[in-house]
């Protein structure tokens, strides 16, 4: 690996501020697990379009090549350094903002999670990705009352071709050249999977881009109560596993644009007008510290004017405060929406 690999026409932020000064102090550097720059940085080489283009191997990466995820840590969250984050999850009381449900069709809230012990999904071998996938799946299956649900390896041919066409949607698929350049795919599909409860509201995804990804989501614009849910469920969770947490960064995760609270909360809202006016809901959005992804989630396309709108940062604000100002920015987009 040389410093020249890093694609000149990139704009991802590890260009930025990957100087040759840093790149010459941390190449030789690794992880106690053997992780290097040059994993962390290889998505970022092959894909000149990352708009990140660096990945954390183990939660030590972010100690060891500080002097990298710092800078990009903080211009991706917006915060300053040294800053210290501190999560909340409290339950929220919040109106609903589609009473007519004439836009929302659906609210997502995902989290990630990865335990302590163990490798992140981009820099583990197939043994302890398995004990790992064992691990998470015996605390899934010791939730009760409104959590209480099923394991579903994606690993068996046979049962994934039982599964109905709305299980496989809820599912996740092998990880897009991003993830793939990274390390995220090895093995796919074994060790993977998804539990979830008979209602399908709380999901949770096995060895994806994180150890965990936990999810409450709803067909309605209920912001509040797919919060509420998530909120209980961690906290029984968070009895049986231990997770990656970090002072100054909270949760830690593969993908330095994840730390912190690693929540993302979004809805999937159809703006027929605001569609005709990408400029309005694009300052819309950015005014609430929103951002828009296509339907079928990151980088996918905008279908039906379909979009998914969620919170941009994830660190040094607190998970209340992210459906606080989700819920605020959608009264705000929606109003516009009508008035148009
Ligand atoms: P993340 O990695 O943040 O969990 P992705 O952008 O990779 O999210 O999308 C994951 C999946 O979740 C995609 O299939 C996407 O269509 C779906 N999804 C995201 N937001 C919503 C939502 N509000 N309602 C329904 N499905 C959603
Ligand atoms: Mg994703």
């Amino acid at each position: 690996m040389n410093f020249s690999m890093l694609p000149e026409t990139s704009k991802s932020l590890v260009k930025k501020y990957l100087t040759k000064e840093i790149f010459k102090a941390l190449k030789n550097e690794s992880t106690d697990s053997g992780f290097t720059l040059d994993k962390a940085i290889r998505s970022g080489i092959l894909n000149p379009d990352s708009s990140i283009g660096i990945y954390a191997g183990d939660a030590q990466s972010y100690k060891r090549f500080s002097t990298i995820f710092d800078p990009i840590i903080h211009e991706y969250h917006g915060i300053s350094k040294g800053k210290k984050h501190t999560s909340a999850l409290q339950s929220v009381h919040l109106t609903d903002p589609d009473p007519e449900r004439k836009y929302i069709l659906s609210t997502r809230i995902r989290i990630a999670r990865n335990l302590t012990g163990f490798n992140f999904t981009n820099h583990i071998d197939f043994a302890q990705r398995k004990i790992l996938e064992k691990k998470i799946v015996g605390a899934l299956c010791d939730l009760k009352g409104y959590v209480r649900g099923e394991y579903h390896s994606f690993e068996l041919p046979a049962k994934k071709a039982a599964f109905t066409l709305e299980e496989k949607k809820m599912q996740f698929e092998k990880g897009d050249r991003f993830q793939d350049a990274a390390g995220i795919n090895s093995d796919f599909p074994k060790c993977r999977g998804i539990f979830y409860t008979p209602d399908k509201r709380f999901r949770v995804w096995v060895n994806e881009e994180d150890h965990m990804r936990i999810i409450s989501q709803d067909s309605s614009s209920d912001i509040s109560g797919v919060f509420n849910l998530l909120c209980k469920a961690l906290v029984v969770l968070e009895q049986s596993l231990d997770f990656v947490k970090d002072d100054t960064y909270g949760y830690l995760t593969s993908c330095p644009s994840n730390i912190g609270t690693t929540m993302r909360a979004g809805v999937h809202i159809r703006l027929g007008k605001l569609n005709q006016n990408r400029t309005l809901l694009a300052s819309l959005t950015k005014a609430h510290g929103l951002q828009i992804r296509g339907t079928l989630g990151e980088k996918t396309r905008v279908d039906n004017a379909v979009f998914d709108i969620s919170n941009q940062r994830r660190l040094g604000v607190s998970e209340v405060q992210i459906v606080k100002n989700l819920h605020q920015g959608l009264l705000e987009i929606i109003d516009t929406e009508k008035n148009l």
